[in-house]
């Protein structure tokens, strides 16, 4: 037998898209909320796709790191010169801040904390940037 299960998560990050040519250039910041969704094989002993105890013991510290800080794109030398002048908590990634990066970056770090749980099959992360948008990452396991 098989499931699919999700837990929900959010944090508050402020960013900015230095190419942007619309309003999104600007320092802004997003009430993010993200679900991981896996898909996979419910454990006969536990009747349990995986403990949702655990799927928050791994998501959960990439959160807390993210939460209330600036996530900023290396090639930006404008606020990379200003992070370093102003030590605050930031976090820096080579890539653009877009939804789509944000989840491809957390489901990467996602990976080999759920690569032991041999019952998941696929890990989903959905990241939302606002009510209306979505941007999703996807994985599956070949063990
Ligand atoms: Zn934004």
């Amino acid at each position: 037998m098989e499931s699919v299960i999700a837990k929900d998560f959010h944090w508050e990050m402020g960013h900015r898209l230095p190419f942007h040519t619309g309003g999104c250039q600007n320092i802004h910041g997003h009430s993010y909320k993200m679900r991981v969704e896996i898909h996979g094989i419910i454990d006969s002993s536990t009747g349990m796709v995986m403990d949702y105890f655990d799927m928050k013991a791994l998501v959960q510290p990439i959160v807390d790191q993210l939460d209330h800080s600036f996530l900023c794109d290396s090639s930006d030398n404008l606020m990379m010169d200003f992070f370093a002048q102003n030590p605050m908590k930031v976090n820096i990634i080579d890539m653009y801040s877009t939804a789509e990066n944000i989840a491809y970056y957390i489901l990467q770090q996602l990976i080999p904390g759920f690569f032991p749980f041999t019952s998941v099959q696929t890990l989903t992360v959905r990241l939302c940037e606002t009510e209306n948008t979505y941007a999703e990452a996807f994985h599956e396991f070949s063990r």
